[in-house]
């Protein structure tokens, strides 16, 4: 749907500026939000795919490194995360 939205769009862009010849402010609006959206889903993506990525992790409370949340022994300071900090 947005997608054919945005392709109706273009075609109209298009049409306008092949028969005006030099570009409207209308047209430059168009072309800079046509620019903006791949942009800002790109940027999107990457910001889920981080947060999704640090779901797994937490902090080891010794040596501050990010381990698996599930893991029992630090792999860089090699301490029990599972029992109490004195
Ligand atoms: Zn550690």
């Amino acid at each position: 749907m947005t997608g054919f939205l945005l392709f109706l769009i273009c075609l109209t862009a298009a049409g306008r500026i092949f028969q005006m010849g030099p570009l409207g402010i209308p047209e430059l609006i168009i072309i800079v939000i046509l620019l903006l959206i791949p942009t800002g889903l790109v940027i999107g993506i990457v910001v889920v795919a981080k947060l999704v990525s640090r779901g797994g992790k937490r902090q080891c409370p010794y040596c501050e490194e990010r381990i698996d949340s599930a893991a029992a022994l630090c792999t860089f300071c090699g301490r029990d995360v599972t029992a109490p900090i004195d």
